[in-house]
């Protein structure tokens, strides 16, 4: 996608402070986290959000989510960590290629306040 930041990015157009990269995966530090540690990790292929995901993308979406734990360890947060995923407007995304956000390191709220 021609116009879209985190493709630009992935494919060294846009610079960023890189995590990791692989043939279908590319992670980067947010630049504005969250807490000490805050990475995003997204797929190469420009997916706009979890909602357009389908059935082809079953694989791509468990490979994904059994490196977050690998490189969350290697960034060092080894007790843990916050995913997030935001999904379309009403989700808070801003950026409209899908990422999961890898959070940690620091006083980690609950995420959901109950009163
Ligand atoms: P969303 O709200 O879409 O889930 O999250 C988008 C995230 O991307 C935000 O946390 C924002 O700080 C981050 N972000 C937006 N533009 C850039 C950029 O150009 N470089 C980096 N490293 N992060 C970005
Ligand atoms: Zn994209």
């Amino acid at each position: 996608m021609t116009d879209c930041i985190f493709c630009k990015i992935a494919q060294g157009e846009i610079p960023c402070r890189k995590v990791y990269e692989d043939d279908e995966f590319f992670a980067f530090h947010d630049i504005n986290p969250a807490a000490p540690v805050h990475f995003m990790l997204i797929p190469k292929l420009h997916l706009a959000s979890l909602a357009e995901a389908g059935e082809a993308h079953a694989a791509l979406l468990g490979r994904m989510l059994v490196l977050a734990p690998r490189l969350a360890r290697e960034q060092g947060l080894e007790n843990g960590f916050r995913t997030v995923i935001n999904t379309g407007k009403g989700g808070g995304q801003e950026v409209f290629h899908f990422h999961i956000h890898i959070i940690g390191g620091g006083n980690i709220p609950p995420m959901v306040r109950r009163s």
